[in-house]
């Protein structure tokens, strides 16, 4: 297998050499950038497995680059991690909503940055349709498209059952309605927010008879979480 290519799109040259040298010892290929100008030629010479963006860029925000990320149909399925001195609530939704996979604040130890990466690398490896995943009591047979809990079938209308395997597929991080309505509908067509909600309450209805409700979570002024930890 050939190592995992991360692109480091930070200004600090001591940071990004920080992140460099435990990426590397990793075994990551890893590229770096300076700014959002050096990262969109890095990104167009070879398509990165992962890209950390600092917030703070000289030519463009981090966030604008994330954007411009999210939206080009190449690189958009390309997971961003987001590297932040703000820890503000409101700056971490405006991350997730730029598109962000997740973001990290600093500082962080070189451990803390490569655990992230490596959940947002598995997450965001494409479920075989063969794959079998289990989430606590749950268990996603993508290949049966259904959802069992034990040997009960969970019974789920369509969107209940893209949503839940969705989730199940990328659990224990939070999704705003937005994104949820991109990465479940599809973002080409016109859903409201509300909807989102209207299916996140079907769906907790359908799993309470097998007591699992509490794994979809609401959080609170952000979105929705999957998580099979007890709160
Ligand atoms: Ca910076």
């Amino acid at each position: 297998m050939t190592a995992r290519r991360i692109l480091i799109v930070e200004d600090e040259k001591p940071i990004r050499d920080m992140i460099a040298f435990g990426l590397r010892r990793a075994g990551f290929d890893v590229t770096e950038a300076e700014d959002t100008r050096a990262a969109r030629t890095a990104i167009a010479d070879a398509r990165p497995d992962l890209i950390l963006v600092d917030w703070m860029l000289p030519d463009a925000s981090g966030l604008e680059l994330t954007r411009a990320i999210k939206k080009d149909k190449d690189t958009k399925e390309v997971p961003v991690i987001m590297l932040t001195a703000r820890a503000e609530e409101q700056d971490k939704v405006a991350g997730l909503e730029g598109g962000a996979d997740d973001y990290v604040t600093k500082p962080f130890s070189p451990r803390e940055l490569l655990a992230r990466i490596n959940a947002v690398l598995r997450r965001s490896s494409t479920v075989s349709t063969e794959e079998v995943i289990d989430a606590g009591q749950l268990r996603l047979d993508a290949a049966g498209h259904r959802v069992l809990c034990g040997e009960a079938t969970v019974a789920l209308g369509p969107t209940e059952y893209r949503l839940l395997s969705f989730f199940i597929t990328h659990a224990e991080r939070v999704y705003t309605r937005s994104q949820l309505l991109d990465r479940v509908w599809g973002g080409n067509v016109y859903v409201e927010e509300r909807t989102v909600d209207v299916h996140i309450r079907r769906l907790r209805k359908a799993l309470e008879a097998f007591g699992c409700d509490a794994y979809v979570q609401t959080v609170r002024g952000s979105g929705y979480r999957f998580s099979t930890r007890s709160l």
